[in-house]
């Protein structure tokens, strides 16, 4: 068995703790923020003891050391996504500021008044609100393809929103409240095929399961390194060359620039162009191991095991009376299970998993629209991740059927 959970678990110094005397941590909250493997850590701690030094200005040891760090993260993470070049690979914040960077710099370069944009109806606010304010900014006219009552998408009426010859087609891969997974490279496709350029939020898939970029033939991907074992403040957008080299800057100063005259610039070249001031050095390192870690595992053997996890998880959460699981079942599906527990409130549901040391997430997950179109304000998440095992389900189980008594 490649996947070995218990030594993974070993990797993880977080999972040994107590949150309260007694009380073991089990962590299904993944889908917010991963935890970090020792691996990780150390390598943000040896950069700090070892080789700190701002990247691409001094020459001096550190200075050259910590560019090398910096670069060499950014070529294993084009290879972990199949990009063809690192100059494809943009640090940024995270995927929030990979989508905004392409709304704003693409989208104001290329969309005026009337311009349709074809989102879905369950996507994260990230990839909604940066386009909502090119509608109000330019005119720009949205359009949704619906959610079905299984969390699918009606690709049906996708083929038929092709019409309106959107210029944009942006969607999330992996749905962070419903694990649907996407057909990515069939909605990818037929967008081409009108001549739509590409977006993909892959937030929720790059950490779970293999996301080839060159397969997938999307434009642009963006993800964030806190949710796949790297550090919080450093995310990715992959973008096209042609794409990326037409692209005006999206924020000014130092780093981006080629030459600066006291009014005027010349841009730098990718990926620097995008990368405005001293970035986020020693997660940027953090980020690359992680992506080692990661692929030590392999992402196959990563999202073969997190099905097992989520279908034993979907079977067992639908035999407690009073679940309302949401998103697709008996299907492939990411490693997240969103469900309405029969008039407990999700804040009620999780203070009391917390009590018995389970974490999860109670809410909107930044998702309104698509709980507006279940009718719901907010469920209750567990989300899992490599170093989650069936105990915790069954842990998790428990503790709802307490919930349950507890609220009669
Ligand atoms: N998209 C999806 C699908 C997500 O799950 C998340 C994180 N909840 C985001 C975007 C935003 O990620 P970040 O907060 O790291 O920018």
């Amino acid at each position: 068995n490649p996947f070995d959970t218990t030594k993974i678990r070993q990797d993880f110094p977080i999972l040994k703790r107590e949150v309260r005397p007694g009380v073991k941590l089990v962590y299904l909250d993944s889908a917010a923020t991963s935890q970090k493997p020792i691996q990780v850590i150390d390598a943000i701690d040896s950069f700090y003891k070892l080789t700190n030094a701002n990247i691409h200005r001094g020459i001096h040891v550190l200075a050259e050391e910590a560019t090398e760090l910096y670069e060499s993260a950014r070529q294993k993470i084009a290879n972990f996504i199949g990009a063809q070049s690192s100059r494809q690979v943009i640090y940024t914040r995270n995927t929030t500021e990979s989508i905004n960077l392409v709304a704003s710099s693409w989208g104001r370069k290329n969309l005026v008044a009337g311009d349709v944009v074809i989102l879905t109806e369950m996507e994260h606010h990230s990839n909604l609100v940066p386009w909502q304010i090119l509608q109000e900014d330019i005119g720009i006219r949205l359009e949704f393809i619906p959610v079905s009552d299984d969390g699918q998408l009606d690709i049906e009426k996708y083929h038929q929103l092709l019409d309106l010859k959107p210029k944009m087609v942006a969607f999330m891969h992996v749905s962070n409240v419903l694990g649907t997974i996407n057909p990515a490279k069939e909605i990818v496709k037929a967008a081409k095929s009108v001549g739509a350029v590409t977006l993909i939020d892959g937030a929720q898939s790059v950490p779970h399961i293999p996301v080839k970029i060159n397969e997938i033939g999307a434009d642009f991907l963006a993800f964030s390194g806190h949710k796949m074992c790297g550090p919080t403040g450093i995310g990715i957008l992959y973008g096209r060359e042609e794409l990326l080299e037409a692209m005006p800057p999206y924020m000014g100063g130092g780093d981006m620039i080629k030459r600066v005259y006291l009014r005027s610039f010349k841009s730098n070249e990718l990926p620097y162009k995008f990368e405005a001031g001293t970035p986020a050095i020693a997660e940027a390192i953090g980020l690359g191991v992680a992506v080692d870690y990661l692929e030590r595992i392999g992402m196959q053997n990563i999202s073969h095991y997190e099905r097992e996890i989520i279908e034993y998880a979907t079977d067992r959460l639908v035999e407690v009376s009073g679940v309302k699981l949401l998103g697709p079942l008996n299907k492939e599906r990411g490693a997240v299970a969103s469900f309405d527990l029969f008039n407990v409130h999700p804040h009620d549901v999780s203070q009391v998993l917390d009590m018995d040391g389970i974490a999860v997430r109670a809410g909107h997950h930044c998702a309104m629209p698509l709980h507006d179109r279940f009718q719901l304000t907010a469920t209750t998440r567990a989300s899992f991740y490599i170093y989650n095992t069936i105990e915790e389900v069954d842990l998790l189980v428990d503790s709802l059927h307490k919930v349950k008594k507890l609220f009669g």
